[in-house]
């Protein structure tokens, strides 16, 4: 059977033909299936019953099994999307007083094995399909509707879920950023996350800001000049390090995509993309990365790329062999950069309760390579 989650327009618009239907019943099925949350061809009464029943017989609306729920005391809502054979990945919904963040996952696991992510050290499982992919908006979508709707929020009492209750009253979206910061590296999963992105950005289906949706990478060369053609979204480089020794340490993939070329690329998408600036995520890791001349190596470095610095204090998991940086040390930092014109942005930790730091997701993940050695193959 065809899931219809898994087609972005220009997908289901082929389906449709192929099935001798006209393009514009496309876009009603897409907008039936991701702005109305329907599950179910009888729903959709603008249709008529003939199609319907086309349909139902060669097609289904599958969209990921949420395993569990958990929600933090600060708003932040996290799901365990089951990925089958004992698997799962995570998405985690951060209300902000002026925006609904939704942290996405592209992976079941990751072969890029960087030494301070615990998805990282669990190795690699497979790619998420598109219908996964989106399907985690779908999933979240329809849970805050639910849990926010007037009269029915357990939410009610916490921070920011007012606001967000207001929204949805109001009519409007209560995810208003996505960004790709769950498990896995979007760009080694490059078709299924641009087709996820189009069904983000399509007016048909979620309609959001190509300036809100942002996908962050680890540097993987070709994906990006490939993403600046076909999908520019805002971009996030995961950097971690202002030299090719560290990094090759912390970002193993840095062997082959060295700093000169990551940083010649985030210039060339520089040249597409809605924002105008890339944002350079950094970890803080205590007496690895996080010393005054870190950050000054980091200021030459990044001379010639228009961008900001997002310093993420590292989230802790058993065995990892890094500790977090003091505050005084972030603090540090940061007025460093600041002292250079740069604006530095410090992740704030949200969803401690929970475990839902980006990044830092829990539940183990049955690795399919030989890890380490493998990365280099899988990445080809
Ligand atoms: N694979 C992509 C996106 C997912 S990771 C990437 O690497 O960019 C999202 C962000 O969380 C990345 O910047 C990643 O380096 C960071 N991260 C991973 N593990 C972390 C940890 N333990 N503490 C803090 N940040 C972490
Ligand atoms: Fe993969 Fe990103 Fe984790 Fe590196 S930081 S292992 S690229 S998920």
């Amino acid at each position: 059977m065809i899931n219809l989650l898994d087609f972005d327009l220009a997908g289901l618009t082929r389906y449709f033909a192929e099935i001798g239907e006209k393009p514009f019943r496309a876009k009603q099925v897409l907008r039936w299936m991701h702005q109305m949350g329907a599950g179910d061809f009888g729903q959709m009464s603008d249709l008529a019953k003939s199609l319907r029943e086309k349909l139902a017989q060669q097609a289904v609306i599958i969209a990921p099994q949420v395993r569990s729920e958990h929600r933090s005391t600060d708003g932040t809502v996290k799901w365990l999307i089951d990925t089958g054979t004992g698997n799962a990945v995570e998405t985690v919904f951060i209300p902000e007083d002026d925006r609904g963040t939704l942290c996405v996952s592209s992976q079941v696991g990751c072969a890029l094995a960087c030494t301070f992510c615990s998805t990282g050290r669990q190795g690699f499982n497979r790619n998420l399909s598109v219908s996964e992919i989106i399907g985690q908006l779908w999933v979240a979508n329809k849970a805050l509707d639910r849990t926010l709707a007037p009269n029915a929020s357990p939410l009610a009492e916490e921070r920011d879920a007012g606001a967000l209750r207001e929204k949805l009253v109001k009519g409007e979206r209560i995810i208003s950023n996505v960004v790709m910061m769950g498990m896995g590296e979007p760009l080694l999963n490059y078709s299924n996350t641009v087709s996820a992105l189009r069904l983000m950005l399509d007016d048909q289906s979620y309609g959001l800001s190509r300036r809100r949706v942002t996908v962050s990478t680890s540097g993987i060369v070709p994906a990006m000049d490939r993403l600046r053609e076909d999908c520019p979204v805002a971009l996030a480089v995961s950097l971690h390090a202002p030299n090719d020794a560290l990094r090759d340490r912390l970002v193993p993939i840095n062997q082959k995509y060295p700093l000169k070329e990551l940083l010649a690329a985030c210039r060339r998408y520089l040249e597409r993309a809605p924002r105008d600036f890339i944002t350079f995520e950094y970890v803080m890791l205590e007496g690895v990365n996080d010393s005054v001349s870190h950050a000054k190596q980091l200021i030459a470095l990044t001379r010639d790329v228009p961008c900001k610095f997002n310093l993420i204090p590292f989230n802790p998991f058993p065995d990892s062999g890094y500790v977090r940086s003091a505050p005084e040390a972030i603090r540090r930092f940061r007025s460093v950069l600041q002292a250079a014109g740069h604006v530095v942005t410090t992740r704030k930790t949200r969803g401690d309760d929970i475990d839902a730091a980006c990044g830092q997701l829990a539940g183990k993940v049955r690795d399919k390579t030989k890890r380490t050695q493998r990365n280099m193959e899988v990445v080809e």
